[in-house]
Formats: C-alpha cells, sequence, structure tokens
C-alpha cells in the first residue's frame, strides 16, 4: 500500500471526513483490520484564512509549499490537499514536490463524467466560484460548463462557509438556504459541493439531481491510488 500526504485543516471539520473516509474504504476493500497509510499536515486555519483575506496567495501558496515538502520527507507517495479553494495554489504546491497531486478538480470531472451530468451548478467558496482556476479546470481539461448562482446567492454560500461551516456549525437554517439557492440556479442538472464542508450540510438525500460531493470523491480517489 502507497502512503498517502493529506495537505488538511483547511478546515479539519472536513479534514476529519478524509481521514474516516479513507480509513473506512481500505477496510472495506482489503478487510480483516486493515487501514490507511498516511501522513497528515494539519494547519491552523484562522492562520490560512487571513492569508486568503489579505489577497495574499503568494504567501500562501509558499506556506502550502513548505508544508507539502515535509508530507514528502515523511514518506507521502502523493498529495492530497483537502480543499477546493486551496487548488487555486497547486501549480506552486506542485512545483515544490516530486510526488503526484491528486487532484480535486480531476476527480470530480470524473465522477460527473460517470453520471452523463452536463452542466452542474458549483457551489463554493468566492475564491472557488468566481476565479477560473476551478471552473476553467474543468472547463478545458474536461469539457464540464459549471453554472454559477447568482452574485447575490455566491455571497450566502460563501459567508455560511465561513461563519458556521468551518467552525462546526451545522444549522437546518443554512442547509434550507443552501436548498433555496439550488432551487432557484437555472438550466443545472447536478450539483457540485465544490467546498469540503459543504457535504457536512448537504446530502445526496436533499436533492433530486446527482450530486458530487467532492472531498469524499477525493478521498476515494487517494485510496484508489493507495492501493493501485
Ligand atoms: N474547505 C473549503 C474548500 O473546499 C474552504 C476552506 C478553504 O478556504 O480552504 O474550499
Amino acid at each position: 500500500m502507497k502512503t498517502i500526504g493529506l495537505l488538511g485543516g483547511m478546515s479539519w471539520e472536513s479534514s476529519a471526513e478524509y481521514y474516516r473516509v479513507i480509513n473506512e474504504e481500505v477496510r472495506s476493500r482489503l478487510g480483516w483490520t486493515h487501514s490507511a497509510e498516511l501522513v497528515l499536515y494539519s494547519f491552523d486555519f484562522a492562520r490560512i484564512e487571513a492569508m486568503q483575506e489579505a489577497d495574499d496567495w503568494d504567501l500562501a501558496g509558499k506556506t502550502l509549499a513548505e508544508a507539502a515538502v515535509g508530507l514528502e520527507r515523511a514518506g507521502a507517495e502523493c498529495l492530497v490537499i483537502c480543499t477546493n479553494t486551496m487548488h487555486r495554489l497547486s501549480a506552486a504546491i506542485e512545483q515544490a514536490v516530486e510526488i503526484p497531486i491528486i487532484h480535486i478538480a480531476d476527480t470530480t470531472a470524473r465522477a460527473i463524467h460517470e453520471t452523463g451530468v452536463r452542466r452542474p451548478l458549483l457551489l463554493g467558496t468566492r475564491y472557488t466560484m468566481e476565479a477560473d482556476f476551478y471552473a476553467g479546470r474543468l472547463r478545458d481539461q474536461h469539457s464540464i460548463e459549471v453554472t454559477l448562482p447568482d452574485p447575490e446567492d455566491r455571497g450566502v454560500i460563501h459567508d455560511i462557509i465561513y461563519a458556521e461551516l468551518v467552525r462546526g456549525v451545522v444549522s437546518d437554517a443554512s442547509r434550507q438556504a443552501y436548498l433555496d439557492i439550488i432551487g432557484r440556479a437555472d438550466g443545472c442538472d447536478g450539483v457540485i459541493a465544490g467546498c469540503t464542508e459543504i457535504e457536512l450540510l448537504i446530502s445526496a438525500d436533499d436533492l433530486d439531481v446527482p450530486y458530487f460531493p467532492t472531498a469524499r470523491i477525493h478521498a476515494l480517489a487517494a485510496v484508489d491510488f493507495a492501493l493501485s
């Protein structure tokens, strides 16, 4: 089995899900008392959030790249960045290490193609919804054209992530707010939970279109790699 490197703590609420899903999947595939070989670097998220707010993506890139190098030295054979947003920095991180990055947009794209969904709605932080590193990669490398909520709804989605989900707050009111936004979105035939905490709030059972919980999909891809 290969060793997985998790770049986590963004937030730890979702990194804990990666840890659980990866270990459960390894046990279910290998049986007995098997669990994953992995190393985790978990950031103080307040530090990362401050860099995002200050728009200091260079510093964030250097910070994540340093931690990635540490994971590689600790024996990681692949890198899993446990956040959609910070894949904005995947090129800077990739340059710093020899090991492959399992890119969350690529694993999500594969899951979308398996269902035949053509125009999924992308939910995530403002950074993920509004910069092109995510939707652009889906479009240019995977021929998937996402739809976005309108600007006001994007603000609601973003604020619930930072004011609640990364702080461990999961509320019925916010679930309903997300479902209302999904209901208002025109012409989408699927929903991407493009922030790794959204799947703590919304599950496939809440929706009547295919759902793509990116953290779970990404974690399962890491297991595929580890057992390949
Ligand atoms: N976990 C989140 C994501 O998947 C948001 C936190 C962050 O900014 O990294 O985008």
